[in-house]
């Protein structure tokens, strides 16, 4: 059955079709600069790959246009809009409505718009997408995966601030968490690989935003995003942890804005305030000729990681396995290494030639005699959506 995967952000749609239970990647595209005349529409299909710039007002006008490759006479692959069997969209947030993959009906959209408070630039559009989906495929069902589902069972003491109870209670100020379909499928690869009824895994997500959960027998314990994607990890624009008196200081003597804060922390920090670039294979090539910021940004992310490998296997009392996973953790062998650097405290010990090696396919990446695992685990949210979708249908 043909189960087409959406991802309907701010400002692009993605989407892949796919054949399952095949798991079998049918086409796939995208929607980029959604607003702009000159937005980026790209499909592919086996050897057809077809990319053209051409303006797109609105998420609606962007997934017609989509919809309508699936369909075309030639380089289409459906005759028509009730050949989808389901819809299955990413939707960020899902607050504590949602510990499972939901059909979506007007009570699940009432709740996805509610939490748009807590999630400004992703619930809309995931919700605009939905919209739209049911329109152009009034067919299929339509099914709600939610990154958030993942921490539903992480322990109170995980989820809580410390600030006073009732905005706990009342205002919904917790760790939400995120990033949460990608750490449950390469945690589930990661247990079956591991073949142990019983495991402790650290999962550790660096693409653009980066997020590391501690896993224990398959459900998340703790996990470093928060309330909003921001906390944690030093990710490409996004500072992650930073004490917040340096906000009170850049507010009250510095004379900036909330909202040139929120710009600063979100959109002009981590690697890209420290070096100029969020793109980490353009840091390490600089970092290579010599460039000193890069060298040290690339240490302080490394670094980062560290700390939260070593406040996760204190959390889970043990560690069984590490996993490195997206863009910079499947590529990057140079962050796995310094992230890995002294370590066999841990009993955590990199092959340094293994670390080398890049493959598509997960890898064990650690010495023969490291007590820990150290996989390399390529990521697929979209295929993660479809088995859950498939999960909940069948
Ligand atoms: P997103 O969060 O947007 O899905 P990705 O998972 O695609 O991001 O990861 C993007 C990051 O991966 C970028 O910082 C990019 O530089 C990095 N990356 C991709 N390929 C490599 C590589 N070969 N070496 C180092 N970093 C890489």
């Amino acid at each position: 059955m043909k189960i087409l995967v959406l991802n309907s952000g701010s400002s692009s749609i993605k989407f892949k079709l796919l054949e399952m239970p095949l798991e079998k990647i049918i086409c796939s595209g995208m929607v980029e600069r959604i607003g702009y005349e000159d937005a980026i529409l790209r499909f592919k299909k086996d050897d057809i790959n077809v990319q053209e710039t051409v303006p797109i007002k609105t998420h609606r006008e962007g997934l017609s246009i989509l919809a309508n490759y699936l369909t075309h006479p030639q380089k289409g692959v459906i005759k028509n809009s009730n050949d989808i069997y389901a819809v299955g969209h990413r939707v960020v947030h899902g607050g504590d409505s949602f510990a499972e993959t939901t059909l979506i009906n007007g009570a699940v959209k009432n709740e996805i718009n509610y939490y748009s408070a807590l999630a400004p630039l992703h619930n809309p559009p995931n919700l605009e997408g939905i919209e739209i989906a049911e329109k152009l495929f009034p067919t299929a069902k339509q099914v709600a995966v939610f990154d958030t589902a993942f921490y539903q069972t992480m322990p109170i003491k995980a989820r809580k601030y410390a600030i006073p109870n009732t905005f706990y209670t009342e205002d919904n100020i917790k760790v939400y968490g995120f990033h949460g379909t990608s750490h449950k499928y390469v945690s589930e690869k990661a247990i079956k690989y591991l073949g142990k009824e019983t495991s402790k895994i650290i999962s550790i997500h660096l693409g653009n935003g980066c997020s590391m959960t501690a896993i224990v027998n398959g459900t998340s314990v703790d996990h470093s995003l928060g309330f909003a994607p921001s906390n944690g990890l030093i990710m490409g624009s996004r500072s992650g942890d930073i004490d917040h008196s340096v906000i009170f200081y850049l507010a009250e003597s510095l004379g900036y804005s909330l909202n040139e804060i929120k710009q600063l922390l979100n959109k002009k920090s981590g690697m890209l305030g420290l070096t100029g670039s969020s793109d980490l294979r353009d840091i390490q090539a600089k970092a290579e000729e010599g460039d000193k910021n890069c060298q040290l940004a690339i240490d302080m992310n490394a670094y980062r990681i560290k700390k939260y490998i070593g406040g996760y296997a204190a959390a889970m009392n043990g560690l069984d396995a590490l996993i490195f996973t997206a863009g910079i953790g499947e590529n990057s062998s140079l962050i796995r290494r310094l992230a890995c650097l002294d370590m066999d405290y841990l009993g955590i010990q990199l092959d340094l030639v293994k670390n080398e090696k890049q493959t598509n396919e997960l890898r064990e990446i650690n010495t023969d005699s490291s007590q820990v695992k150290i996989l390399v685990i390529p990521t697929n949210e979209e295929l993660e959506i479809a088995k859950q979708v498939l999960e909940l249908l069948s």
